[in-house]
């Protein structure tokens, strides 16, 4: 189906908005499944040990502290959802077989906690940084940026576990997509077991280093509105999985070099990611540390100028552009020949792209106010945003 079918014809628009059609008694059983997710991942992060990282310091000098066991969280989830298919509990199927209707389930429960945690802000008598309102008056806004900055819930911090369960379940989205086509094709296409390892790599090391999460732009400056509600648990892992979905019905022929060329990207972009977010992440614990082999240099001993900060102002956004991409290589960048015939898989490096050319922006504003002169002079010194000597 064409992008302008879609447009042009509402029976088309129909027939993608078909998978996501779910009546009442379903909805009610699939939010209860969500919500089953969700209870068992607050129980392993509240009984697993993990190490606890301060926040950043707030406006009224308060920290919020995250239990960073993420990554214990997953491995025994993985492992018990292995016993339960093991021993027929339940299928490994059981989201790729409804995923559109997932998706809406899990839409209507973002809704839901969306309007009570900006009633909840609107009518809060804390007076913290982290749980006072925030609220501008103007209701849309409040609703979609959140009244309160960290809310949470019996003690847990909302805003940390909602990325922790929306990065899982794009996890699981893909290892359920993969075992749908396993067991309907006898095999994993060589496209598939490419995206399925690129993500598998990314997400676990994404809670390797789950601790870096608590001084990303989300975690220190974003309210907990509908905006992240909904992106952390609807859009990361039923987007970000759009690619597998597409490789179930579609085969593509992949030559050995495409692939190399494709591994390639990955690995690129994969470096630069995590090296720049680890650098700044061990210069902001101490000054002092070494990288590249030598001593952090920094502006006004804050900004960070060595290695990948050197490069540009925001190198972590190149390579997860790059990783981004890698992800959709898989489905083949032949069909961009015939347009509009499948702009789907390109979905997820298209909208980071967009998203992350955006962010720098606002992040820019924001830190050229706290870092006035400084941060001056930290754009003279690397003159570029995000792509070195393009942009
Ligand atoms: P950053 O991790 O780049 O954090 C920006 C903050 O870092 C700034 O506000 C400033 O905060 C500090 N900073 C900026 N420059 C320097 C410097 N030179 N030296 C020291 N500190 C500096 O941004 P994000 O939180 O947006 O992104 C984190 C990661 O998450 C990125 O890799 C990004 O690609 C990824 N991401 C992925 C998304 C996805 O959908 N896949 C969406 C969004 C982000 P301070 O006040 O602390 O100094």
């Amino acid at each position: 189906m064409s992008l302008f079918s879609v447009v042009s014809d509402p029976g088309a628009f129909m027939e993608l908005y078909q998978p996501l059609k779910v009546d009442g008694v379903e909805l009610v059983v699939l939010m209860s499944v969500v919500l089953g997710y969700l209870g068992i991942l607050a129980l392993l992060g509240a009984v697993l040990p993990g190490q606890t990282i301060a926040g950043t310091l707030l406006a009224d000098k308060t920290r919020v502290y995250y239990k960073c066991n993420g990554l214990a969280s997953l491995v025994v989830m993985l492992a018990g959802l292995g016993i339960a298919i093991k021993f027929d509990y339940i299928s490994p199927t059981i989201i790729a077989d409804r995923g559109g209707k997932m998706c809406t389930a899990t839409f209507v429960l973002c809704l839901m906690m969306s309007v009570w945690l900006t009633l909840r802000g609107y009518f809060t008598k804390e007076n913290s940084e982290s749980l006072k309102s925030h609220a501008t008056g103007n209701i849309i806004e409040d609703w979609w940026l959140g009244v309160q900055l960290n809310p949470n819930f019996l003690g847990l911090d909302l805003k940390f576990f909602w990325i922790r369960a929306g990065m899982m379940g794009w996890l699981l989205i893909d290892f359920s997509v993969a075992a749908k086509q396993y067991i309907e094709q006898g095999s994993l296409s060589p496209s598939m077991a490419l995206f399925q390892l690129f993500c598998t790599l990314y997400i676990f090391d994404y809670f390797w280093h789950e601790e870096y999460m608590t001084s990303t732009w989300d975690i220190i400056a974003e309210n907990f509105g509908f905006m992240l509600i909904f992106g952390d648990l609807v859009f990361i892992p039923f987007t970000f999985s759009i690619q597998a979905w597409w490789l179930l019905s579609h085969s593509v022929d992949i030559t050995p070099t495409a692939a190399a060329m494709n591994v390639l990207v990955f690995l690129i972009g994969f470096a630069v990611f995590r090296s720049a977010n680890t650098q700044k992440h061990k210069f902001k614990q101490d000054p002092k540390v070494k990288i590249w082999g030598k001593p952090a240099k920094a502006i006004g001993g804050r900004l960070l100028v060595s290695g990948c900060w050197g490069i540009s102002r925001h190198c972590n956004y190149l390579g997860d552009i790059l990783v981004a991409f890698s992800f959709s290589l898989p489905c083949g960048i032949s069909d961009f020949s015939r347009p509009c015939s499948s702009p789907v898989p390109y979905f997820y490096p298209t909208y980071l792209f967009i998203l992350l050319l955006w962010r720098e922006r606002r992040d820019e504003a924001r830190c050229s106010t706290k870092y006035k002169e400084l941060w001056k002079e930290y754009c003279k010194a690397v003159p570029w945003r995000i792509f070195p000597y393009i942009y």
